[in-house]
């Protein structure tokens, strides 16, 4: 038996970010989209055969006059800048709840703007889309962390407010937040969890899946970090667990391997429930 995890695929930041991106395509056959709109190649592709230009800044530059979409991750301040340079119409998919969190990282940087004694610090991916928009509330002074040893590089005599990437691990947040507790020594820590709910629950449940199937194809893009992450979980719960970026990927031999065995498929927050559906109909 082929089973899909119910849990696996976009989250709805992603789902309203692609629905906006085929009503723009429907009405007008061509649209830019600053960045890939999910890194799934597959579903780049799909999109790219309806009329999605992708595009990166340097090329957002060059462009005059056109519509350009934001993907859920948001931008900084810079790029709405640019585009009102360049007469760009935006079209904004940037999920709400980063765009919440931009706000509340604006907030904070305000209050305390010029301030020596104060820092704001991100626990996050140095470079990664998201992280690069919310380093933008604070005119990039905000420090990035993304383990718990880049505690050292902080300087914890400065009051510290810390906030967290959205897809950035719970566990290890309330591990940085513990290690800070302990060794600060100004006289304001705030740190707001700002983790989304959408994917910090998918950890636990991804390996309670892969323990309930006897083999696993992991369905991902080769280019997610989320990807990654799930995938080695699935690996410790089951050792019978294949990375594979879609149906072609998966051999004959096994396919004969899983022959009378309960399957499982499963996916990233960026993998789409189509290609899932592909894998289990090349399984089945
Ligand atoms: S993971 Fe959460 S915050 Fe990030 S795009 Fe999806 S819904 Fe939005």
């Amino acid at each position: 038996m082929v089973t899909i995890d119910k849990e696996s695929g976009f989250c709805f930041g992603v789902v309203t970010a692609i629905q906006k991106a085929e009503e723009e395509l429907h009405n007008s056959g061509s649209l830019y989209c600053l960045g890939d709109i999910v890194h799934n190649g597959q579903e780049v592709d799909r999109l790219a055969s309806m009329g999605l230009k992708t595009i990166d800044h340097q090329q957002l530059e060059q462009l005059h006059g056109v519509k350009v979409l934001l993907r859920a991750h948001g931008e900084p301040p810079s790029t709405y800048e640019k585009a009102r340079q360049n007469d760009i119409c935006i079209i904004d998919a940037s999920c709400p709840v980063v765009l919440g969190l931009q706000k509340r990282i604006r907030k904070q940087y305000e209050a305390i703007r010029g301030r020596e004694d104060c820092q704001i610090v991100i626990f996050g991916k140095p470079g990664h889309a998201e992280v690069v928009g919310l380093e933008g509330q604070t005119d990039n002074t905000a420090i990035v962390i993304e383990h718990l040893q880049d505690v050292d590089r902080l300087d914890l005599s400065k009051n510290t407010y810390l906030f967290s990437q959205t897809t950035k691990d719970v566990e290890e947040f309330a591990r940085i937040v513990a290690e800070i507790e302990r060794r600060f020594k100004g006289q304001e820590f705030v740190w707001k969890d700002t983790i989304c709910r959408q994917v910090s629950g998918r950890s636990r449940h991804i390996q309670d899946f892969a323990r309930q199937n006897d083999v696993v194809f992991f369905v991902g893009g080769k280019k997610s970090s989320n990807g990654k992450v799930l995938f080695q979980l699935c690996k410790q719960a089951n050792p019978l667990s294949f990375f594979i970026s879609g149906p072609e990927e998966i051999t004959d031999e096994q396919i004969r391997a899983c022959k009378g065995k309960a399957v499982g498929i499963c996916g990233a927050t960026s993998t789409p429930l189509w290609l899932m559906q592909k894998c289990k109909e090349r399984l089945s």
